[in-house]
């Protein structure tokens, strides 16, 4: 017997226009959708006219829940995996069922849709060349001051969920740790009252300081700052001119080049030191 397909289905994230016509196709045809919380996804299907048999799967049945998904699969029946919002396995249930399944052969298909960090990421007017997606921070804040430490360096945007209880706390460690860079507040995504807050985190801390966020949040950082990009040679031809055809001191060509470069004096030092002694 062919196995049926494991679908990962998106769902909007507040909007239901965000709902794609390909999900509500999937969601009419399958024999059984495994819902997070079932209550909750009944009634986006009744919203869309849809009457399927339910089935929860969620953080603590996950286990035992994925083993019976699993037999459906592999006796024929086809099932699509919804979260409460969003995109399945990203900060929510999925990932171990999408792994089984796929160690057992069944057929996993992607119905992509509308996730919150991406749609914050998009709109961010930070640079989204690379990125890391963190998840939640740990509610604790020595773990989150931690964890905190371990992305300082990162040289890639960094995305957190983040419940607008902790917002505050989490920002005045980001000033911190990470120190004060440019960040993105992105709240209540496609819902009534969305809103998006740009800035350097000392700037958004006071801005909040007034208020009393509520709703759903999804905070960015900026990466952090690169060294700027030095010319191979720059350092070289730089110190050859200020020490061999202006005549000036170690000392303050040093000074000059590790300025203009952008350079660790050190490393410009050694550089002079085997310039001179070469020379
Ligand atoms: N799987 C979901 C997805 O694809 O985005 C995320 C699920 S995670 C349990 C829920 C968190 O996502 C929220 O606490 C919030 O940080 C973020 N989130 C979900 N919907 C959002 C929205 N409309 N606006 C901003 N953040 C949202």
């Amino acid at each position: 017997m062919n196995s049926g397909t494991l679908y990962i289905l998106a769902t909007p994230i507040g909007n239901l226009e965000d709902m794609t016509f390909r999900a509500v196709r999937i969601l009419r045809e399958v024999d059984l959708i495994a819902a997070e919380d079932t209550r909750h996804t009944r009634k986006l299907l009744t919203h869309f006219g849809i009457s399927k048999p339910l089935t929860s799967y969620f953080d603590h049945n996950k286990t035992l829940k994925g083993t019976v998904i699993l037999e459906k699969l592999k006796n024929g029946f086809s099932v699509a995996l919804v979260s409460d919002a969003g995109t399945p396995c990203i900060s929510d249930p999925g990932y171990q069922l999408v792994r089984d399944a796929v160690a057992d052969g069944v057929p996993v298909v992607p119905i992509p849709g509308a996730c919150a960090a991406v749609a914050a990421l998009s709109v961010s007017g930070l640079p989204t060349d690379a990125f890391v997606f963190e998840g939640f921070l740990p509610n604790r804040s020595g773990k989150r001051r931690e964890k905190l430490a371990l992305l300082k360096d990162e040289k890639r945007l960094l995305i957190f969920y983040e419940a607008p209880t902790r917002l505050m706390a989490t920002l005045g460690d980001i000033a911190e740790i990470v120190g004060d860079r440019d960040v993105v507040v992105a709240r209540e995504i496609t819902k009534l009252y969305e809103e998006l807050l740009r800035g350097p985190v000392s700037e958004i801390l006071e801005t909040l300081r007034e208020r009393q966020l509520k709703g759903e949040i999804v905070l960015l950082v900026a990466p952090s700052a690169e060294a700027p990009p030095v010319r191979e040679n720059l350092v070289t031809e730089l110190l050859q001119r200020y020490l061999f055809s202006d005549g000036i001191s170690v000392k303050d060509a040093v000074r000059k080049v590790a300025e203009e470069t952008g350079v660790p004096k050190g490393k410009v030092y050694d550089q002079a030191l085997q310039l001179k002694a070469d020379s």
